[in-house]
């Protein structure tokens, strides 16, 4: 067992303060230093008072974080929509249908593809400071692709989702009916002893997702197989979605851009159950109106940060560019979408040992090039972020 004590640290955010609004929470302090053991945080506190540890990692007066918590993405998959994102941009609306295109071209590749570009895109998420990423399927949508995709992002993250209810493919276009019994039956069978969660696309404006009735099915089936539950719901109008992943207790309602005023109320009162992941790359990405998150806040609800990176309505893995997006068209101060970002979605994911900096939590720790977390939606697109690799720590400074 050997320890390393990060010194030089500039400010840290531990996202573990106290109770009470968000500037609380940070745990903002300066002159601290952070003692890892074992890839866990063994010892925090005031620089001076740091215990002798058998490495050192000075990071130059930098700003530490908890490592991003990326609760929302979509990394198994081949091909490439750049065309549909051209054609969006010249007015083409989104409805969801490009997603046959991914499920062609991911059938199409080989598992070794497949890998090899999951673990690509794990190594660019890393680049830009996120250290946990959960991962769905649903670019395979046959018992045999749903259970490969699982297996492949089982390989990089404890934090896998079957998503076999994305679309409806279009093998089952003409019978709804036959898909559902299949992706509540025998490929969640097969799928659920690789997955933690379940999750579906519910959303009436789109011919190829789920109804609020089918949506329910899917969750129903994959909580009696053990599953935690997840939704996307309220992406393209105002819909069922959040009220549903309330009432059956989901640990997350992803998007939620269209809201009533009542989905806003059960959200309230689903803290500390329900969390409402808000993915600002989508609206960014199709040029949609964004969610009132500072409002969303304001009532009391729960919120994460995550990136949908998804080859058709976000190409990005930018944690940092959600933070920029969220605070610039979200209505979030700098810390509200950091805390967002790490503890909020560390929460969707009902986890307590990532997303903060903790003594017995994961070393999970995001440097900036930096003196504060605020540059990151200050500074936005520039590459400031980054996972810091204690792997291979000595007495020096980290590159
Ligand atoms: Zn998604």
């Amino acid at each position: 067992m050997s320890s390393t004590v990060v010194t030089g640290i500039g400010e840290l955010l531990t996202c573990d303060g106290m109770d009470g609004p968000v500037g609380g929470r940070l745990g903002l302090r300066h002159g601290a230093a952070v003692v890892v053991e074992d890839g866990l945080v063994a010892w925090l506190g005031t620089a001076t008072d740091a215990p002798a540890a058998d490495h050192r990692v000075d990071v130059g007066g930098r700003a530490v974080i908890p490592g991003f918590v990326d609760s929302h993405a979509h990394l198994v998959f081949a091909g490439d929509r750049g065309d549909e994102f051209a054609a969006r941009m010249a007015g083409t609306p989104y409805d969801g249908g490009g997603i046959g295109v991914s499920v062609r071209a991911t059938r199409a590749a080989t598992d070794d593809e497949l890998r090899a570009l999951v673990a690509a895109r794990f190594a660019e998420m890393r680049a830009q400071g996120t250290t946990t990423v959960e991962v769905k399927s649903g670019y395979g949508l046959t018992v045999e692709d749903e259970v490969r995709a699982l297996r492949i992002a089982s390989e990089f993250t404890t934090e896998t989702t079957f998503l076999g209810a994305h679309v409806v493919p279009a093998e089952y276009a003409a019978d709804r009916a036959a898909y559902l019994e299949l992706v509540t039956g025998p490929m969640l069978t097969a799928a659920a002893p690789h997955a933690r969660w379940v999750d579906v696309f519910c959303e009436p404006h789109s011919a190829h997702a789920f109804t609020a009735e089918e949506a329910r099915a899917v969750l129903l089936a994959g909580r009696e197989a053990g599953l935690g539950l997840r939704v996307h719901g309220n992406q393209l109008g105002p819909g069922p979605g959040v009220q549903l992943a309330v009432e059956l207790g989901a640990a997350s309602v992803d998007h939620c851009t269209h809201l009533s005023d009542d989905d806003v109320t059960a959200l309230a009162d689903a803290v500390g159950t329900t969390v409402a992941t808000l993915l600002p790359g989508v609206e960014f990405s199709t040029r949609s109106p964004y969610p009132d998150a500072a409002g969303l806040l304001r009532a009391g609800v729960d919120i994460a940060l995550a990136t949908d990176c998804n080859p058709g309505t976000c190409y990005s893995s930018s944690m940092p560019f959600v933070i920029a997006l969220a605070v610039r068209e979200m209505g979030l101060t700098p810390g509200e979408a950091v805390y967002a970002a790490t503890a909020g979605s560390a929460k969707s994911l009902r986890r307590s040992d990532i997303g903060r900096i903790v003594v017995g939590g994961r070393a999970d720790l995001t440097v900036l090039d930096a003196p504060s977390h605020v540059h990151l939606s200050y500074r936005a697109g520039v590459p400031i972020a980054r996972a810091l690799d204690l792997s291979g720590a000595s007495t020096g400074v980290a590159g």
